[in-house]
């Protein structure tokens, strides 16, 4: 792991946090936001993939059409975006979320793919701290993926193959997060951190 990053740089700073789905995480990032004593603020990405049930506009991310998506990508609107491995849809993170955050002095969360955190990790001026959550293996993630029970079978295997091709990428992040138990990795996650602000 690569040391923390120089005291000259800003307290509140991105977070970049990556790993297939299934892996976990956004239920150690819910935790995080409400048990880590820092300013933390959640990157809200707006997507032209369809809500899942109980998703909300707005908080879990910003629904848009792909011409809308297309327009904001037009306007500029965008810090990253991307067309998900396999998944068919787009996703973006919008630079109004970090610079309202970052402007608030919070550490602001992209959780996102690995296409969109190598395009934030290119661009200097972010430094992020980086983050590749895992389940430690892939027959542990497909049995997640099946008892979440939010896709069918064919959603499912593409998204095997894209965590597939996500575990190759691990190596380009700061930290390696193994997400055996959602507590630890909280802790551990809000650890390290913290050595960011010392
Ligand atoms: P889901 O459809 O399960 O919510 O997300 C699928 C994938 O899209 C995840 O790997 C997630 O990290 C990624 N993702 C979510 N928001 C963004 C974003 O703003 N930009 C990029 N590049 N990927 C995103």
């Amino acid at each position: 792991q690569r040391p923390p990053g120089n005291p000259t740089d800003p307290v509140a700073r991105l977070v970049v946090i990556s790993g297939p789905s299934g892996a976990g995480k956004s239920t150690v990032l819910r935790r995080l936001l409400r048990e880590c004593d820092l300013p933390l603020a959640m990157s809200v990405s707006a997507t032209t993939r369809p809500p899942r049930p109980g998703e909300v506009n707005g908080v879990d991310y910003h629904f848009l059409d792909r011409d809308e998506f297309r327009r904001r990508i037009d306007a500029g609107d965008f810090l990253e975006w991307k067309e998900v491995f396999g998944l068919g849809h787009y996703y973006g993170t919008l630079r109004s979320e970090v610079t309202t955050g970052l402007k608030h002095g919070r550490w602001v969360i992209l959780e996102i793919d690995v296409q969109g955190a190598l395009a934030v990790f290119q661009d200097s001026r972010w430094d992020p701290v980086s983050f590749f959550i895992h389940p430690g293996d892939m027959n542990e993630l497909e049995r997640r993926l099946r008892s979440r029970g939010t896709e069918d079978e064919t959603k499912i295997v593409a998204r095997l193959k894209t965590a597939a091709r996500e575990m190759k990428f691990s190596d380009h992040y700061r930290h390696e997060i193994i997400n055996e138990s959602v507590d630890h990795s909280v802790q551990e996650i809000c650890e390290i951190l913290k050595e960011y602000c010392s």
